[in-house]
C-alpha cells in the first residue's frame, strides 16, 4: 500500500502513469448510464478485451444492464514500487467492487487471452463457477501476440501498395503534421492479421465448445471498425483494415462450427464508430480525424462515448439475440452516426483544405486531449489531483 501524488505522464500516445481515482469515477459514470433491461437470456457473459474501451463498456452493460455474471479477461499492469498500475488494472478493481456492493458476479482474469494457459484457466473457471456461456463479447486490440509456438507476431498501422503521407497530429509536441508512412512488408500484412484477424477469437469459440461451454442461445460478437475516406489508406486498406476482414470473414467459419453443434448460436460483427482508446489513439491520423469528427457529430447531437454504443449494440440491435439486425453484410452497424452522408462530406472538404494554419479551427483538439488524458483518469473536474491516492488498492483480481 502507498499513497502518492499522481501526475499524468505521457508519450506521445503512451500513459506512463494512470490514476485510480480519476477511472474510479468514470468507471462509476457509465454504470450510472445503464438501466436494468428486459433481456432475460443471457445469463453468462465472457468478455475478452474487458478492461478499457469497448470491452470495459460491454462488461459493465452485461453486469448492470443484463445483471449476467460475467468473467473479464484482460491484460493489464498491477502497481509496481515505482510505478502506478495501468488503467485497465483500476477500472477492472473498482468495477468489481462496485459490482460487489451491488450483488452482482463480476471475475476478472488477468492474463494474456492468446496465450493456452490463460484458456484454460478461464475454461476451469467457467466449468467451476459459471457454467455455459451465453454470450462471448471479443474486444481484443493489442500490438502483440505470441502464439502456442512462442513465435512472436507484431501488428503494424501501414499502407498497403504505396507509401502514403497523410495529415497527422503529433500527440508529443500537440502540432500539426505530414507523415510519411512506408508501405507494409507481405511479413507485416500477416502478422498483423495474426494478431488482430480472428484466428484467436476463433480459438476461443474453438475451446469453449470442445468443454461444452457454449448454451444452446449463444451469441459471439467481436468489433470491427470501417471508418471514412480520410483514413483509408491508413485503415480500411491498410495492414489493420485487412486484418480487421480477416476478423469478418472468421464470423463464417465460426459460425459453421456453432451450426454443428446448435442452431440457435451465432458469430456476429459488429462494426462500431471511432472513439479515444488507447488502440485507436495509436492508429496516424485517425486522433486529428477523431478530434474533427466529435465536433461535428456534437453539433449534430450524434456523438456516443462507448458505453451509449454499447447500450445500443444490445437494446437496439440485439434485443431480441435470435434476431440481430444487420445489414446487406450481415454486419450490426453502430457507425451510421459516423459515416452519415452529410458529416462526411462536411469532413472530406474540411481535411482538404486543413493545413497547419487552420487546422485548430477545424478540430475540438482541446476534448480530444481531455477525451485521451481520461483513458489514463485525468482531466476529470470532479478529481482533486493535488490530494495523496493509493496506488495500490486491494483487488480481486485473478493474475496469472
Ligand atoms: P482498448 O485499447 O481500449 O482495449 C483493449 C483491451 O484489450 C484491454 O482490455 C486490454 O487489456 C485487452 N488486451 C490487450 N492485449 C491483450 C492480451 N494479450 N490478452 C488479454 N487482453 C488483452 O481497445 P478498443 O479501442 O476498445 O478496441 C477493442 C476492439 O474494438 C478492437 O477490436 C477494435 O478494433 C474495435 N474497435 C475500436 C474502435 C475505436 O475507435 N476504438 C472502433 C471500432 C472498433
Amino acid at each position: 500500500m502507498s499513497k502518492e501524488i499522481i501526475q499524468p505522464r505521457t508519450r506521445g500516445f503512451i500513459s506512463l502513469s494512470s490514476h485510480p481515482d480519476g477511472l474510479k469515477f468514470l468507471v462509476k459514470k457509465q454504470i450510472d448510464k445503464v438501466n436494468k433491461t428486459e433481456i432475460t437470456n443471457i445469463k453468462n457473459v465472457l468478455v475478452v478485451g474487458s478492461s478499457m474501451g469497448y470491452g470495459l463498456a460491454s462488461t459493465i452493460y452485461s453486469l448492470y444492464g443484463l445483471g449476467a455474471n460475467t468473467l473479464g479477461v484482460c491484460y493489464e499492469r498491477p502497481p509496481l514500487k515505482a510505478k502506478t498500475g495501468s488503467a485497465g488494472w483500476y477500472n477492472s478493481g473498482e468495477l468489481i467492487k462496485y459490482a460487489e456492493s451491488a450483488g452482482l458476479n463480476l471475475n476478472v482474469v488477468n492474463g494474456d487471452a492468446f496465450n493456452d494457459n490463460t484458456k484454460k484457466s478461464v475454461i476451469e473457471l467457467l466449468e467451476n463457477t459459471y457454467g455455459q456461456i451465453d454470450l462471448l463479447i471479443y474486444s481484443l486490440a493489442s500490438p502483440r501476440r505470441i502464439d502456442s509456438n512462442g513465435i512472436t507476431w507484431n501488428s503494424t498501422l501501414k499502407p498497403i501498395g504505396s507509401d502514403v503521407s497523410l495529415k497527422n497530429i503529433n500527440l508529443q509536441s500537440n502540432t500539426f503534421e505530414t507523415s510519411s508512412i512506408s508501405k507494409a512488408t507481405e511479413e507485416e500484412i500477416n502478422a498483423t492479421t495474426k494478431v488482430m484477424g480472428g484466428e484467436d477469437w476463433d480459438d476461443w469459440v474453438t475451446e469453449l465448445s470442445a468443454h461444452n461451454l457454449i448454451s444452446e442461445n449463444f451469441k459471439t460478437v467481436a468489433f470491427s471498425y470501417v471508418g471514412p475516406k480520410v483514413t483509408e489508406q491508413i485503415y480500411r486498406t491498410g495492414t489493420i483494415g485487412i486484418a480487421k476482414k480477416h476478423l469478418e470473414s472468421t464470423v463464417k467459419l465460426i459460425n459453421n462450427k456453432l451450426n454443428n453443434s446448435s442452431t440457435n448460436s451465432r458469430a456476429l460483427i459488429s462494426v462500431n464508430k471511432a472513439i479515444v482508446t488507447q488502440a485507436s489513439s495509436a492508429i496516424p491520423g485517425v486522433p486529428l480525424y477523431m478530434s474533427m469528427l466529435f465536433k461535428l457529430m456534437k453539433q449534430n447531437n450524434t456523438n456516443e462515448l462507448a458505453i451509449d454504443q454499447i447500450i445500443r449494440l444490445f437494446e437496439n440491435k440485439l434485443l431480441d439475440t435470435n434476431a440481430p439486425i444487420v445489414d446487406n453484410n450481415g454486419f450490426i452497424r453502430l457507425d451510421d452516426y459516423e459515416l452519415e452522408n452529410t458529416l462526411q462530406d462536411t469532413i472530406l472538404k474540411q481535411w482538404d483544405i486543413m493545413s497547419a494554419d487552420n487546422f485548430l479551427d477545424l478540430i475540438d483538439f482541446d476534448q480530444y486531449k481531455i477525451d485521451f488524458h481520461q483513458i489514463f483518469g485525468f482531466n476529470v473536474n470532479e478529481i482533486d489531483y493535488k490530494q495523496l491516492v493509493e496506488t495500490d488498492p486491494e483487488y480481486s483480481i485473478n493474475t496469472l
